[in-house]
Order: C-alpha cells, then sequence, then structure tokens
C-alpha cells in the first residue's frame, strides 16, 4: 500500500493526511472547492512545522511529508488510489453517493473506509460493489495526535482488507481496535452520556461550561465536554448525537438537547468558526 486517498479535507480529513504523508504514504487531498483544499494545506504545513518546532519530527520527514501531498477537485483522481479514507460530513446519502463514485472509478485492489463517528458500515457498505474490500476507518481528533483507530468490520469485510488497514495504521504508529458495527461503535457511544448530561446541566441553569469544564478536568478528563465539543464542532457533535438516537429508535437517554441545535442554528460550531462555547478569537 503506497497511495491514500484522503475524501474531504476538514478537522478529521487534514489530520489524517497529515498523519499518512508523515508515516510516508502518497496522499491525494480530495474536496469540493481549491480554496477549501488550499486553507486545509496551509493548516497541515502550520500543524507539521509545529511538530518540527516542539522536536518530535525531523526537518528531512516534514520536507518530504509536505511534498507528499497533492490536491484534487476530482473524485476520479482521487480514486487512484490503494486506500481511500473518507471523511466527508457526517450525512448517509452523501457518503453513499461518494462511494459508489469512488467504487466505479477504483482499481479493483482499492480498498475504501470511512472515517464515519455513527453511520453504519453496512448501510454504507450497500453502495459498493466491493463490500469485502469495505470497512469503518474510525480516527479521533486531533487525528495526526490520537493514537486509537477503531476498525468497523462490516459483513462482508475480509480478513485480508482487516490486515491491510490494521497494517496502515500500525504504520502510522497508532492502535487499531476492531469493533462491532453497531451505533457509535466503542468510543462515541461511551462518550454520549459525557455530553448529554453536560447538555441537562447546562439547560437547568446548574453551572456555566466553563464550570463544567473545570469540574470534569477536576476529576481526571483530560477536557470537559463543552471545550470537546468545540473541538470536534457542534455540528458534528449534534448530527453524531442525532444519528445515535435514531438508530436506537429515538431511545431518550440519546435524545439531543435543543442548545445544540441552537448553537448550530446561530453559526457557533466551535474552533472551526472561531466561535463556540467559547470564544477563540483572542
Ligand atoms: P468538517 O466539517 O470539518 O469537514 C468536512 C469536509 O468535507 C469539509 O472540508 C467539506 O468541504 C467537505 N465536503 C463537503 N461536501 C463534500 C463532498 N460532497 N465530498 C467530499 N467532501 C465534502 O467535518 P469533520 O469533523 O472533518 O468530519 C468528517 C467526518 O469525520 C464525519 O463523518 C465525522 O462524523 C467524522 N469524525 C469527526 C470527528 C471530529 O471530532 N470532528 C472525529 C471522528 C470522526
Amino acid at each position: 500500500m503506497n497511495r491514500v486517498a484522503v475524501i474531504g479535507a476538514g478537522t478529521m480529513g487534514a489530520g489524517i493526511a497529515q498523519a499518512s504523508a508523515l508515516a510516508e504514504y502518497d496522499v491525494v487531498l480530495y474536496d469540493v472547492a481549491d480554496g477549501l483544499l488550499a486553507q486545509s494545506l496551509e493548516g497541515i504545513h502550520a500543524s507539521i512545522d509545529k511538530g518540527v518546532a516542539r522536536g518530535k519530527t525531523e526537518a528531512e520527514v516534514a520536507a518530504k511529508a509536505k511534498d507528499a501531498i497533492q490536491l484534487t477537485t476530482s473524485l476520479e483522481t482521487a480514486a487512484q488510489a490503494d486506500l481511500i479514507v473518507e471523511a466527508a460530513p457526517e450525512k448517509l446519502d452523501l457518503k453513499r453517493e461518494i462511494f459508489a463514485t469512488l467504487d466505479a472509478a477504483a482499481p479493483a485492489h482499492t480498498i475504501l473506509g470511512s472515517n464515519t463517528s455513527s453511520l453504519s458500515i453496512n448501510a454504507l457498505a450497500g453502495s459498493v460493489n466491493r463490500a469485502d474490500k469495505f470497512l469503518g476507518i474510525h480516527f479521533f481528533n486531533p487525528a495526526h495526535i490520537m493514537k486509537l483507530v477503531e476498525l468497523i468490520r462490516g459483513d462482508f469485510t475480509s480478513d485480508e482488507t482487516v490486515t491491510a488497514v490494521q497494517n496502515y495504521v500500525a504504520k502510522l504508529g497508532k492502535t487499531a481496535v476492531l469493533c462491532k458495527d453497531t451505533p457509535a461503535f466503542i468510543v462515541n457511544r461511551v462518550a454520549r452520556p459525557f455530553y448529554g448530561e453536560a447538555f441537562r446541566l447546562l439547560g437547568e441553569n446548574a453551572a456555566d461550561p466553563a464550570t463544567i469544564d473545570k469540574l470534569m478536568r477536576s476529576i481526571g478528563f483530560r477536557m470537559g465536554p463543552f471545550e470537546l465539543i468545540d473541538l470536534i464542532g457542534c455540528d458534528v457533535n449534534l448530527t453524531v448525537t442525532q444519528s445515535v438516537y435514531d438508530a436506537y429508535f429515538q431511545e431518550p437517554k440519546y435524545r439531543p438537547h435543543p442548545i445544540q441545535k441552537h448553537m448550530v442554528e446561530s453559526g457557533r460550531l466551535g474552533r472551526k468558526t472561531g466561535r463556540g462555547f467559547f470564544d477563540y478569537d483572542k
């Protein structure tokens, strides 16, 4: 496996592209507009430079990684890869459409993976004619730093596909954990009450976001729920919550909170828009 394509150059796509390039893969990064790609590449370069400044990445490795990333707005060009990791918005129909196009254009050996946080891998695999070469490859945010990667097998994913992707994840210096195709897999399922209870506390005016975050940090969490949601993106967090809620047939404990919807509707998406529960302009 030499060439990795990443579909979607947003928060996760950029991190996955960076991690893959630093692990010496040739990377092709796809998004729907040149401007988005240019902005994403700028962020990747800045992040790689930070790694060099902190002594975590050698200058030579950094330079090679920067050269290894190619940009494209053509899905057909992106499809010419050994492994494709899709990190487009969390919408089933959109992802299915992307995979159908990639499936038609990619070489027969190409493995297709989705970075979905919550959608059914089987529902996505149903859009391609190579379900044996399809799986979930779920990175965590920030993808170039977080070590855990959930690998989600669909009903038809072959052992060869799993082994090939386990090797890819290992080459990235990360740890792959095999999961079943259950709603939100392991980590996001376990994390639902972390967000849900925080929203209920906020909705009841029990405390403000900064206080709730501080309390959670004080008992050992690296980040509080609101700063984490700002990092993830309030829109992504809402979509994932909604998708888990629906996947469990409107199970009340997974119900999204009106505050989540309000944050998204008012454009306060978190770090990526400069404002979420906290202000990032300063
Ligand atoms: P994002 O909004 O930051 O990025 C999505 C990118 O997809 C954008 O650059 C957008 O321009 C692009 N896009 C829009 N339409 C597209 C299309 N038709 N084809 C290809 N790309 C398109 O979102 P994100 O946070 O990077 O999330 C991407 C995926 O990763 C989602 O499935 C999400 O659930 C998952 N995920 C997110 C996180 C997180 O913390 N944000 C963590 C793990 C997994």
